[in-house]
């Protein structure tokens, strides 16, 4: 991506280089100018100093705190010499100047102390100024020093460079393309749009979860706009001086409307637009709101006639941003890009694959087919696994089989050969996995079963149980949800009726069954007895998918108690259909089981020729 930081201006530079200079000057005057002045009275031990007091040798002496000062008597024509000495902690000191009658007093407060004292003040300010400027410079933040910390960070991605991002490398998300062509399109031929009297929003919010291509789809607006792109990330703008990061929004958009029509892009918008009201976490945040609301005065402070700075922006975390940029005005339209569907995923594959070089057999389709939730990025780490695994392989192309691995690679981790599980944990993880296959095979809404393996994988898998659905899915109906918990739990069954007894290994499948029944009775509304409510507070966009669950509203303790009942219920009943089912198929469980502890996995025709002998259970 061509991109260009702004040169810092030769003049700044020039100050803090003798702002530099004037440090190290500083820096030498306090550490040597005292020793070359102090070297002039030659000092002795203090011993020595008591011996020739007590001697009657010396005429006076001044105490100072670090250092005492002698003169020794006068004898003859020749003045008392000067000496110097250390003191050590001697209360009894004054007492024997006095009895030996030798004059003393205090040491007068030093001559240059306001040189010291001042030296003191300036010279740790400017060590720091300079190391900070040294990590500014070698952390290429574009040679931003002290003295521009309040201009924009802001990148300005300039036309006409090699290596344009376009639309054209992007795909998958084509509703969000669409929007932004338009865009570009306006600032290309505004005319077209003002004539009848449209006018094109001032804020697009972009927002999907992360590797979707939001960042990509900015920049090939930048690289099709043929328009200034003023790009910043949201956590730019927060730094650590009060003031500093609303005075980089003023900065960036006093830019922005001086080379308009043009385009700003905040990445990572929810850095600074985390909502005013539930920044309490912090203590309240006065940094970042004051952040905020810079931006949203330069956002409602643009006139009719400036209204071709568009400001873009970008967030995977839309639920927490403060509702204030979300109202008209602002950020009035939010374009959502969304995991891509299979069509899509197929396009994005192609223009990964572009970079590789493929084999004859290589089928893209059928890989788009086998990574249903795979995000943009996703696939373009799947291209490279593949392509690495052939390189590995000795290959001169990338072959579907390199492909096939790398899913697995990409869904399950990196298979990890080195942890070895006993004969007796291999039987345990055998008989899992089969049970969840067996439930899985009858279960609708589950998909089909791929490949079972004992080989553990990554850190926390042991042996896992490969799902595929055979079909993008949006929708969910009740059944299917209470046959993916049993599917769930069939692990866990299996263990029961052969070992039984229960292993820790199962810990995480039970967390995914509850949280799931938990979500049937308080989101979908699907408990008969609770009703069509929802008992989560607020709502949680459903892409993001993240496990995470919401809070509850407030209830009361009856209500809670009977949501707990209810989830409880779900639970056991999937349980009892999983242990049911694989009763049934008592048999044919030992059959798969024992092949798969010979040779670790089953997949593709063999194992859908074994699970197609699994039997319903009779309709009671
Ligand atoms: P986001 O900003 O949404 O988190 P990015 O734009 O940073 O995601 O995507 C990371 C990388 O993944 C991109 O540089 C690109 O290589 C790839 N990618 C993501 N989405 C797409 C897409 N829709 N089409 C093509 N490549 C994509
Ligand atoms: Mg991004
Ligand atoms: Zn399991």
């Amino acid at each position: 991506m061509p991109i260009k930081d702004q040169p810092t201006p030769p003049r700044s530079r020039l100050i803090s280089n003798i702002f530099l200079a004037l440090g190290a000057g500083l820096l030498i005057a306090n550490f040597i100018l005292p020793l070359v002045l102090g070297s002039q009275i030659p000092g002795v031990p203090y011993s020595l100093f008591i011996h020739q007091v007590e001697e009657g040798d010396v005429a006076r002496v001044q105490v100072g705190q670090n250092q005492i000062q002698f003169q020794l008597k006068t004898s003859g024509d020749q003045v008392g010499q000067v000496f110097s000495t250390t003191p050590i902690f001697d209360l009894g000191l004054p007492k024997l100047l006095e009895e030996k009658g030798v004059e003393f007093a205090a040491a007068p407060p030093p001559k240059n102390g306001w040189l010291t004292s001042l030296l003191g003040w300036v010279i740790p300010p400017l060590i720091f100024v300079g190391i900070w400027q040294f990590f500014a410079r070698r952390g290429g933040g574009g040679a931003q020093g002290m003295l521009s910390i309040g201009k924009s960070k802001a990148k300005v991605y300039v036309e006409g460079e090699s290596a344009k991002t376009t639309f054209t490398d992007v795909a998958g998300v084509e509703e969000a393309k669409a929007e932004l062509v338009e865009i570009v399109d306006f600032l290309k031929t505004p005319g077209r749009y003002t004539q009848i009297g449209a006018r094109i929003p001032k804020g697009v919010l972009l927002v999907g979860p992360p590797g979707t291509g939001k960042t990509l789809l900015a920049k090939a607006v930048a690289g099709e706009a043929g328009v200034p792109f003023f790009s910043i990330s949201g956590s730019e703008f927060v730094e650590m001086f009060v003031g500093v990061g609303s005075s980089r929004v003023r900065d960036l958009f006093e830019q922005a409307k001086k080379q308009a029509p043009c385009i700003v892009f905040i990445d990572e918008l929810d850095a600074i637009g985390k909502s005013r009201s539930t920044s309490g976490f912090y203590g309240g945040n006065d940094e970042r709101e004051q952040t905020l609301n810079q931006l949203l005065s330069e956002m409602d402070g643009f006139a009719v006639e400036d209204a071709t700075v568009i400001v873009l922006a970008a967030t995977n975390r839309p639920e927490i941003l403060d509702p204030a940029l979300l109202r008209p005005g602002r950020f009035d339209r939010q374009v959502l890009v969304d995991r891509p569907a299979l069509s899509g995923r197929e396009a994005i594959l192609k223009i990964h694959a572009q970079k590789v070089k493929l084999g004859e057999d290589v089928d893209l389709r059928a890989i788009a087919t086998r990574t249903p939730g795979f995000a943009g990025a996703d696939l373009a780490n799947l291209v490279n696994e593949a392509a690495l695994l052939a390189a590995r392989n000795g290959r001169q192309a990338v072959a579907q089989t390199d492909f096939a691995e790398a899913i697995e690679r990409v869904v399950a981790g990196l298979e990890k050969k080195s942890r070895v599980l006993n004969e007796k944990e291999k039987k345990i993880v055998a008989y899992h996995e089969v049970g969840h296959a067996l439930v899985g095979q009858l279960m609708p809404g589950s998909g089909r079963i791929e490949k079972i393996s004992i080989v553990s994988r990554g850190m926390a898998a042991l042996g896992y149980t490969l799902q595929l659905p055979t079909e993008d899915r949006f929708l969910m109906d009740e059944a299917e949800l209470r046959g993916q918990i049993a599917t769930l739990l069939g692990g866990r069954s299996a263990e029961e009726i052969v070992f039984n007894s229960i292993t820790t290994g199962a810990s995480n499948d039970l967390q995914r069954a509850t949280d799931l029944a938990e979500q049937m009775v308080t989101t979908f509304g699907m408990s008969k007895i609770l009703g069509p409510v929802a008992y989560q507070q607020g709502t949680r966009p459903m892409f993001l998918n993240d496990g995470m669950p919401n809070a509850r509203r407030s209830m009361s303790e009856e209500t809670a108690q009977a949501i707990d009942r209810e989830v409880k219920e779900i639970v056991e009943a999937a349980h009892q259909q999983a242990l049911e089912t694989i009763k049934h198929n008592r048999d044919l469980m030992e059959t798969i089981t024992m092949q798969l502890l010979e040779t670790e996995a089953i997949e593709g025709e063999k194992l859908h020729q074994l699970l197609s002998q699994v039997q319903a259970m009779p309709v009671i």
